[in-house]
């Protein structure tokens, strides 16, 4: 098993048991709040210093940081999949894409700049970005590097100190990626804490200067309280309930595995995967159909979800719409056995009010219903509180405009549930969250900007 309590912590001990067979895989301790608070100082003694290096001199040990991640990937990958049941080869793919971020991200801080201003003549405006200090990195489970990586790469190369808590469901993944990076930064720079939700709290309450959460709607909430209370500003990713409109004019053979792989990939723990299926009446039949032999061919080649808890969440949603009238085409039931395991789950008849189509699943769940018309699929599609992304599967050019207008939400996606440019960022709407969590704005949302007016001293002194 795994120790990781040396790492951070002198409070209560947590246990992480691999979702693939239900045996302990790692033991931590979490930080108690004396922890959170020297991590917090630690932070907060280093942040001058760090935020006087040049930028240049900062990417250095960001590129550094990243070949040594890149280096240790196997090793990190094993963790990973232990902890959260990801398959190996998927892991290490995510595991290079968390390095790529770091790259970018040194390679984008040094040219992060400001403006002039046109003003007096004689004097110079300028508007300058500088690091706002101390920045709280909050992260979930279910791609614990990659999503890491983002925030901690923007937040350090724009001059900031961190300290970061990584989820309880995969704390031997973060506290391993954070003693493989903190050596290539000045003492203080980088800091962990571990820990669950109280631990989050109690950093998220704690004079910092960012708190930057990719996790739960809920969590984000209670983060966003929390920083009107000290002043801090919330930088939130949160979850999705992401549809998926299967116009009537598309080869349901395409569209059912378009719908799969965004439903099923990760055993459905992506934000950005197909919560809900609107599918036109004409090409219903054959799409259910050729649904149901996706889910088939996913079967083999899926890895369990995270956890128990998450387990069951999902399981009652699924029971919860099966009791309301769904029908299970494939999948529905947890299996007997050890570890997490859940099948993918195709559900016929649903309807809006059922919690599966209205809250986020995060469980390899496809839930359809059928619709008379792609203005009734845009309708039922915008009726949310969440507003991550959407996608749309149309062969109509008018269609797609119209989709990507009316959807209100930060992705839109006519003709591919996955495969979007680099650096894209957009704002999440509403329970999704708020502010860039990615791409080059991520820049800016780490620094506060501040305006100069510098004008000669009058002649004659
Ligand atoms: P979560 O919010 O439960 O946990 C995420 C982090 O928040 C963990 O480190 C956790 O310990 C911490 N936390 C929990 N309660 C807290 C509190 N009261 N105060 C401060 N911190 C607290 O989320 P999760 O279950 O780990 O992750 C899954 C969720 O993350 C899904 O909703 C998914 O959609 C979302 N997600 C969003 C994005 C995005 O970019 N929008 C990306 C990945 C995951």
């Amino acid at each position: 098993m795994l120790e990781v309590a040396q790492l951070a912590g002198t409070g209560r001990e947590l246990t992480v048991i691999n979702p693939r067979d239900g045996v302990p895989v790692t033991r931590v301790r979490c930080s108690s709040s004396d922890d959170v608070a020297a991590a917090v100082r630690a932070a907060r003694s280093a942040a001058p210093g760090w935020a006087r290096l040049a930028p240049a001199d900062r990417a250095a040990a960001l590129h550094a940081a990243a070949a040594t991640i890149e280096a240790s990937s196997v090793a990190l990958a094993e963790i990973m999949s232990a902890e959260m049941g990801k398959p190996a080869g998927e892991a290490r793919d995510t595991i290079a894409a968390g390095v790529g971020t770091l790259r970018q991200y040194a390679e984008l801080g040094p040219v992060h700049r400001g403006r002039t201003l046109a003003g007096d003549p004689a004097a110079i405006d300028l508007m300058v970005y500088e690091p706002r200090g101390v920045v709280a990195v909050i992260t979930p489970w279910n791609d614990p590097v990659a999503v890491a990586c983002g925030l901690l790469g923007a937040a350090l190369v724009t001059g900031n100190t961190v300290v970061h808590k990584p989820s309880e469901r995969t704390p031997g993944t973060g506290s391993r990626l954070v003693e493989l990076l903190a050596p290539h930064f000045p003492d203080g720079v980088l800091n962990l804490v571990n820990g669950d939700g109280p631990v989050g709290a109690a950093l998220a309450a704690a004079p910092v200067d960012v708190v930057a959460h990719v996790g739960s709607t809920a969590t984000g909430r209670t983060i966003a309280a929390a920083c009107a209370r000290t002043g801090a500003k919330a930088l939130l990713e949160n979850g999705g309930c992401d549809p998926l409109i299967v116009d009537a004019d598309v080869d349901p053979q395409w569209a059912a595995s378009q719908a799969a792989l965004g439903a099923f990939a990760n055993s459905g723990q992506i934000c950005v995967s197909v919560e809900r299926i609107y599918v036109h009446r004409s090409v219903a039949a054959p799409f259910l159909d050729a649904l149901a032999a996706e889910a088939d061919a996913w079967q083999p080649r899926l890895g369990p979800l995270v956890d128990r808890r998450l387990r069951d969440a999902v399981d009652e949603q699924v029971q919860q719409a099966v009791k309301a009238g769904a029908s299970a085409l494939r999948g529905g039931a947890a299996p007997a056995g050890p570890g997490a395991w859940y099948p993918p789950t195709v559900l016929a008849d649903c309807t809006d009010d059922m919690a599966v189509m209205r809250e986020e699943t995060f469980g390899p769940v496809a839930p359809v219903a059928v619709v008379s018309s792609f203005e009734e699929a845009l309708t039922r599609a915008a009726d949310t509180t969440y507003g991550l992304a959407a996608n749309v599967l149309t062969g109509s050019m008018s269609h797609a405009q119209r989709a990507w207008r009316s959807l209100p939400a930060g992705t839109v996606k006519i003709n591919a549930v996955f495969g979007g440019a680099p650096g894209g960022a957009a704002h999440p709407r509403r329970s999704s969250g708020q502010g860039f969590g990615y791409g080059p704005e991520l820049l800016d949302e780490m620094t506060a900007t501040k305006v100069v007016h510098l004008s000669a001293p009058p002649t004659g002194w």
